[in-house]
């Protein structure tokens, strides 16, 4: 067995990020023993990418994370079923058995059968390529290409209506993936993303992701968290000399409002998009290559929800979305091989939103769904702008008469300074897991003779996870592995229990 050494108790370990990753570091620690964990975040509210609002009513939406994607061995849905935080109106609303409507531009509705065909074998296309007997032949291809050959070997890629539903899954899966277009991401890589057994879309109860991350604050003493504390720099290595005189830590965090914290340990859980942008700027001395090469070779891409409240209901009862299927969309091979050359897709954003689905406890409200450089653009735009588009697309799709928007509320993640987009993926031509493990490699590098501190700076947040990037899970468990890589540093081996 082994217990935490008095030098481990003592250690200073500042956290930057209160997401999920670094509230986990911060639970984790602290459970541990260690009794000096800071953990600074630039907001002034707590969660990153999980945001839980009441913009309408007393009850909540979610402006992030929505799911807990999987349940055996999901530390979040094992968390949420052992304090009730799960939802039980979601199974009951299952068991009613809404379906999505289905529309084709001018208010023609598709076969629920054509549907369900084509996403079945959607699915199984898309399964295939996960499959790693058959990963050499994919490696050089995108995951749009692939889907594309695959498609075209079925015989249902001859019918017009079933190749604009293919387009639309295609569509639908740049959800997933947070990416312009399927034709940007590796079709082989996405192998090693790990999908955890049981239901795949998990609903929380009334408290949403927040009472989540509640559970998490409660175990952190309330000054071990600060909010509106912008990390500016963090200068580690820092010579004899440039350490401060009572505390000899071998690494500073600098804020933007001029405060200082010494530390011998930094975990840093800014987002992928944050360190796109600041990677060369935030680290004295700079982060080493292959660190960069990983931050700009990985992929981070933009997911945005679009929240309508309207003055009363105008879709049937059963009804769980309304989806949009046009005759030719972003995702149609010779659209986006089109678009690639100009910014003509600026003028047919909107043709990016899948659907709009409806919202639990919201009876009067629909999230319209977008991604990639499309949905940059829409945060753009003014809300009132946003709201007209949607209100016509649904006119004319579904030919219903749509009442009064009373309320918009658009997420603008991609221009979050904080943020900078949604959640990573892995590029055509990028070797995901080799990157992501440069992307989380603690500083300075491990090396037999060195006589620098080590462990200096770690590196958390959803994007270093290599099985399950994207989710919350995944940044969940990397705060985990971070603080136990300190945990097992600073063990104080026991002989016996
Ligand atoms: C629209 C959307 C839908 C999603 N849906 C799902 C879903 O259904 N299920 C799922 O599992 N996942 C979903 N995700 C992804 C999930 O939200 C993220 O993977 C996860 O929350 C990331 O947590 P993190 O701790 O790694 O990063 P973050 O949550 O981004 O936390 C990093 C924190 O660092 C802070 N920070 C940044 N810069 C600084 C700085 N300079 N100084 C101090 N602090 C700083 C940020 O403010 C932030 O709070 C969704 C995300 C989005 C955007």
């Amino acid at each position: 067995m082994s217990s935490l050494s008095h030098r481990g108790r003592e250690a200073r370990i500042v956290i930057v990020g209160a997401g999920f990753a670094g509230l986990s570091a911060a639970e984790t620690l602290v459970k541990a023993g260690f009794q000096n964990v800071q953990v600074l975040e630039a907001m002034g509210r707590l969660g990153g990418r999980a945001y839980t609002m009441r913009p309408f009513s007393e009850n909540i939406i979610e402006l992030g994370a929505n799911w807990i994607h999987g349940q055996k061995g999901n530390p979040l849905f094992q968390l949420a079923q052992e304090h009730g935080l799960l939802s039980e109106e979601d199974s009951a609303r299952k068991s009613v058995s809404s379906r999505n409507y289905f529309f084709k531009e001018g208010g023609k509705q598709l076969a629920t059968v054509d549907v369900d065909k084509m996403c079945s074998l959607f699915d199984k296309l898309t399964a295939k390529a996960f499959d790693s007997e058959l990963e050499k032949r994919h490696r050089p291809l995108s995951l749009g290409d692939y889907l594309d050959r695959a498609f075209a070997e079925t015989r249902l890629a001859a019918s017009e209506d079933r190749r604009r539903i293919f387009e639309w899954c295609k569509r639908n899966e740049c959800t997933d993936e947070a990416c312009s277009s399927l034709y940007e991401v590796s079709a082989s890589q996405i192998s090693e993303y790990t999908d955890l057994k049981g239901e795949f879309f998990n609903c929380l109860g009334p408290g949403g992701y927040q009472a989540l991350l509640d559970l998490l604050l409660k175990s952190l003493p309330p000054e071990a968290v600060l909010k509106n504390q912008a990390v500016e720099t963090v200068q580690w290595d820092l010579k004899a000399e440039e350490q401060g005189q009572e505390q000899r830590c071998p690494v500073r965090v600098v804020c933007e409002n001029g405060e200082s914290y010494e530390a011998d340990h930094v975990i840093v859980t800014v987002s992928l998009g944050v360190l796109k942008e600041r990677a060369r700027t935030m680290f004295t001395p700079a982060l080493p290559k292959s660190k960069l090469c990983a931050v700009e070779r990985l992929g981070f891409g933009t997911v945005d929800k679009i929240y309508l409240q309207f003055s009363e209901r105008f879709w049937p009862e059963d009804c769980a979305g309304i989806q949009l299927v046009w005759n030719q969309g972003p995702e149609d091979k010779d659209v986006y091989s089109c678009d690639c050359e100009g910014e003509s897709w600026k003028d047919t954003w909107f043709k990016k939103i899948c659907g709009f689905d409806t919202v639990a406890r919201h009876p009067t409200v629909l999230c319209g769904w977008i991604t990639g450089r499309e949905a940059l653009y829409m945060e753009s735009l003014r809300d009132s702008e946003v709201r007209d588009v949607c209100v016509r697309l649904l006119e004319s799709f579904t030919g219903w008469a749509v009442p009064e928007v009373c309320q918009v509320l658009v997420s603008r993640w991609g221009h979050d300074p904080f943020v900078s987009g949604a959640y990573s993926f892995i590029p055509k031509n990028v070797n995901g897991v080799q990157e992501q493990k440069a992307l989380s490699a603690p500083l300075p590098p491990r090396s037999k003779h060195s006589t620098r501190k080590p462990l200096q700076v770690l590196f958390a947040g959803e994007a270093t996870h290599v099985n399950f990037y994207t989710t919350t899970h995944g940044a969940y468990l990397s705060g985990v592995r971070e603080a136990q890589r300190l945990i097992s540093h600073y063990a104080h081996k026991t002989q016996n229990s």
